[in-house]
């Protein structure tokens, strides 16, 4: 596989630190808050990344943290009166209810901060013992980065205005203005924990650092793990300083290759229809269901900024039902072998750094060519069968099309009028078992003319609404 690697800026073949092994971590969210669009953006890009590596047939860890202690959310608590723990919870399983929504893979590891705390103590206090840190006045220990000769080696975006860093660094009482702090020395209103080396709580950055460390990194190896990703806004300083506290901690590289995902940007206006300008996932899965905003999502190369709107996402809709559509010609079909063609066909294109479009092109026509056979020769069994197994495949790898093909067209409808329906099917069942076909005819007209289709088929009666 080659992804394109964000340090060196370009494509590169994928060669992992040990054969067949790929342990990959994605920075996750701060859970002081509902999951938005970038958070789904992410995590189904690497999601992707993820299955497509499982498909070709590495052995995959995959790890995202959970930041449960940060200013915000401390702010949060203060502000509302609900404890920490409560509203670290509530948005952690809320982040997880949508990614599974939208078809995202719980994560192999998924540290959380405050039960990582030791991890992080030990690798401050490593840090503090090698030079590599130090305390100010009031006890907050800071990573010093002119002991770093690597630091900004990752993103080569240290130029930042000197003047005002210099003027901030002195007010913060850290030695050099890029330094960070590790440790916050406890304050008043503040969430605090005891060390070694005084009381206060972990920094943004050292808690994946700690986390790979103690969770997920390979032993004795020149890297720490494989891959490292998240949004592209987390390139720095987030991961600059991840890699130095790595460098400095272990004397090891944290990760082969680093990946980064673009933004979501939200189409002012042409939002307003339903979801306003909301970017909660929640809202947005309100009004679609999480396969759709999957698919759509999806549609985009992840290095890409995305532009969301909701004709594009109607539109994408209308991509995926054609692969329901083709489902539903096949319904009641065992899944078979998937077609070896169309296998390689859609591996080679994610192989090139998850070239979805390419991916997708492929789709697209292998629902065109099976329409075309079914057309011309609907007997053919074994053809069926491979292409029941190509859906199932294609559902594996890219988590589209796994649901049953009647019940997508039935979405959206509200639970009344599908029993209102479901009612009348039976009542033409039963005309028909008592031999009165003119009633049976007269409720399947009833049913046309409320937009529903009926089609008989050995395994019952099933039925759809005519789009
Ligand atoms: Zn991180």
């Amino acid at each position: 596989m080659v992804i394109y690697d964000s340090v060196l800026k370009k494509k590169v073949p994928f060669v992992p630190v040990l054969d067949n092994e790929a342990r990959i971590y994605v920075c996750g969210p701060t859970v002081y808050d509902d999951a938005h669009l970038g958070h789904a953006r992410s995590a189904i890009a690497f999601d992707l990344l993820r299955r497509t590596l499982v498909e070709l047939g590495y052995n995959v860890t995959f790890a995202r943290n959970f930041t449960d202690i940060d200013d915000k959310i401390i702010k949060k608590s203060f502000e509302t009166g609900e404890s920490i723990e409560a509203i670290t919870k509530k948005y952690t399983d809320h982040y997880l209810r949508d990614m599974r929504a939208l078809g995202v893979l719980d994560a192999d590891i998924s540290p959380r901060a405050t039960e990582a705390l030791d991890a992080i103590i030990e690798m401050i206090q490593k840090l503090i013992d090698n030079g590599c840190a130090y305390q100010s006045e009031d006890k907050t220990v800071w990573f010093d980065t002119s002991k770093d000769a690597l630091y900004c080696s990752l993103s080569h975006r240290c130029s930042d205005d000197e003047d005002t860093m210099a003027r901030i660094a002195h007010e913060e009482g850290k030695r050099h203005p890029r330094d960070f702090a590790l440790w916050k020395a406890c304050k008043e209103k503040d969430v605090c924990y005891d060390a070694p080396f005084g009381r206060g709580r972990p920094g943004w950055h050292i808690e994946c650092s700690a986390m790979i460390d103690r969770y997920l990194a390979y032993k004795e190896t020149e890297y720490e793990i494989d891959i490292h990703g998240g949004g592209a806004d987390l390139f720095f300083p987030h991961h600059e300083n991840e890699a130095a506290q790595t460098r400095c901690a272990t004397h090891r590289k944290l990760a082969k290759y680093w990946m980064h995902n673009g933004f979501v940007n939200i189409g002012g206006e042409k939002m307003s229809k339903s979801l306003g300008n909301s970017f909660f996932v929640k809202d947005a899965l309100r009004h679609y269901d999480g396969e759709i905003l999957r698919f759509y999502l999806l549609g985009t190369h992840y290095r890409a900024n995305f532009n969301f709107n909701e004709e594009d996402l109607l539109a994408s809709k209308k991509r995926l039902d054609k692969l329901y559509r083709l489902k539903k010609r096949l319904y009641g079909i065992k899944c078979g072998t998937p077609e070896k063609h169309w296998k390689k066909e859609i591996t080679e294109a994610l192989k090139d750094d998850l070239n979805i479009s390419k991916a997708l092109a492929a789709i697209d026509e292998f629902i065109a060519k099976a329409n075309e056979h079914i057309d011309a020769t609907p007997k053919d069994k074994g053809f069926k069968l491979s292409a029941m197994g190509t859906i199932a495949w294609i559902d594996k790898l890219l988590g589209i099309g796994g649901k049953d093909a009647y019940e997508w067209f039935q979405m959206g409808m509200s639970k009344e009028h599908i029993i209102q329906i479901e009612a009348l099917i039976e009542a033409r069942n039963e005309a028909k078992r008592a031999k009165n076909f003119s009633k049976a005819d007269a409720i399947r007209e009833e049913l046309s003319d409320m937009g529903i289709r009926l089609m008989d088929t050995p395994s019952g009666t099933v039925w759809e609404r005519v789009q």
